[in-house]
């Protein structure tokens, strides 16, 4: 048996939710964020699907990342959003950098003057994420500056929110508004309009100013939502405030039962025996455990589904093993688990376990679907 789960990833999901962002900003191009492997979801997979329904772009983190879509055959247009170190690669395999230093962008223009070439490139800036991007009082002269260096081009600008799925969403126009400042001034200097893009998932969701020549999703197009139905209450200005609730999860994690017994009334289960049976008790031990991205901290904390219905997680959750109270459902080794997706009429959902193990759902996303074996379905 292999170790871990499997991760059945629906493409035709992610389909229906780009579909989604487009009927929520009217057709803006989309630059697909494909960053950690899909969030989870692969990829290559999930990038051949997307282009085949039309982005302008994918977004990864890493050269690495661009490299194995590259190594795959894959031809597209690439945004690299974090890495300013394999200057080389940004040529070899047409990548676009995104530029948040001016060492960076004096580095490509010396190799684009070495290959005589023109390197196209899209300048970040923080506007209060607090992360990476030009920043403080000399944004506007390193901008000029990187303008002026020869065999670079400054194709885009971009910026990347903090907070933009809070139901207060002061902070966001404020980097909306120092976004659009810095903006202005920069397509007075290159005398042209440049190709701005700034909205992640939230600003989809909430801020139509922040939609710009182009969409920056991740999250939404795997099919989650960071905006909560309380807070899209408190959102008057969203237009379509339906349109996160027709989002799809793309993503089921499932298994099969390796073990069953049928063990005594007071009998300790897992480590530290933090749950002990109270009757007589049918234990299912499922292959998967942290080492597989199922957090320890689902420890008589969650749920699974088995035979159409929510079985408990009980005792400590180990290393390659977690264990089911299965007593109430009439279960058999080799049955199929679902710890992540629906089966039968119950579902269990990123949300859900994020919300148990005190974290977001694309923490559940990378870490149950990165390591899981992958098989892709397409369920039109
Ligand atoms: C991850 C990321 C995104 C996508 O964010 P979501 O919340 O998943 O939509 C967009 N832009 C940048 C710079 C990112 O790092």
């Amino acid at each position: 048996m292999n170790r871990g789960a499997i991760a059945e990833i629906d493409l035709s999901a992610i389909a229906h939710n780009l579909s989604v962002v487009r009927k929520t900003t009217r057709n803006r191009p989309v630059i697909a964020v494909v960053k950690a492997d899909a969030y989870g979801h692969g990829a290559v997979g999930v990038s051949r699907k997307l282009l085949q329904e039309g982005v302008l772009y994918l977004a990864v983190a890493y050269v690495s990342e661009a490299k194995t879509l590259r190594d795959e055959g894959i031809t597209a247009p690439i945004i690299v959003l974090f890495d300013g170190d394999e200057i080389e690669f940004f040529f070899d395999l047409s990548l676009v950098p995104v530029v948040y230093r001016k060492e960076t962008a004096a580095a490509l223009s010396s190799e684009a003057l070495k290959r005589k070439t023109v390197k196209k490139i899209h300048v970040k800036i923080d506007t209060g994420m607090g992360r990476l991007g030009l920043h403080g009082d000399t944004i506007i002269d390193d901008i000029t500056a990187i303008s002026e260096m020869p065999g670079i081009e400054i194709e885009g600008l971009l910026s990347h929110f903090s907070e933009a799925d809070l139901a207060d969403r002061s902070y966001a126009l404020l980097q909306l508004e120092r976004f659009n400042a810095i903006r202005k001034t920069l397509s007075g200097i290159l005398k042209k309009n440049v190709f701005a893009h700034f909205a992640n998932s939230a600003a989809v969701l909430t801020l139509r100013d922040a939609y710009f020549d182009a969409v920056r999703p991740g999250i939404m197009l795997y099919g989650h939502s960071t905006i909560s139905q309380k807070q899209n209450l408190q959102l008057p200005s969203l237009e379509k405030s339906d349109n996160h609730m027709s989002l799809i999860p793309a993503m089921t994690i499932k298994s099969k039962i390796l073990c069953i017994r049928t063990i005594p009334a007071d009998t300790p289960i897992s480590y530290g025996r933090t749950f002990v049976t109270k009757r007589q008790s049918r234990i299912g031990v499922i292959p998967l455990g942290y080492a597989d991205g199922y957090s320890r901290s689902f420890s008589n904390n969650a749920e699974m589904l088995v035979k159409g219905r929510r079985v408990p997680v009980v005792g400590r959750v180990c290393m390659d093993l977690t264990m089911l109270d299965v007593t109430e459902v009439d279960a058999g080794k080799n049955d199929e688990v679902v710890i992540l997706g629906r089966q039968g009429r119950h579902a269990i959902t990123a949300e859900d376990l994020a919300s148990r193990a005190g974290t977001i759902s694309y923490e559940i996303l990378t870490s149950l679907g990165n390591r899981a074996r992958r098989t892709y379905v397409e369920t039109d």
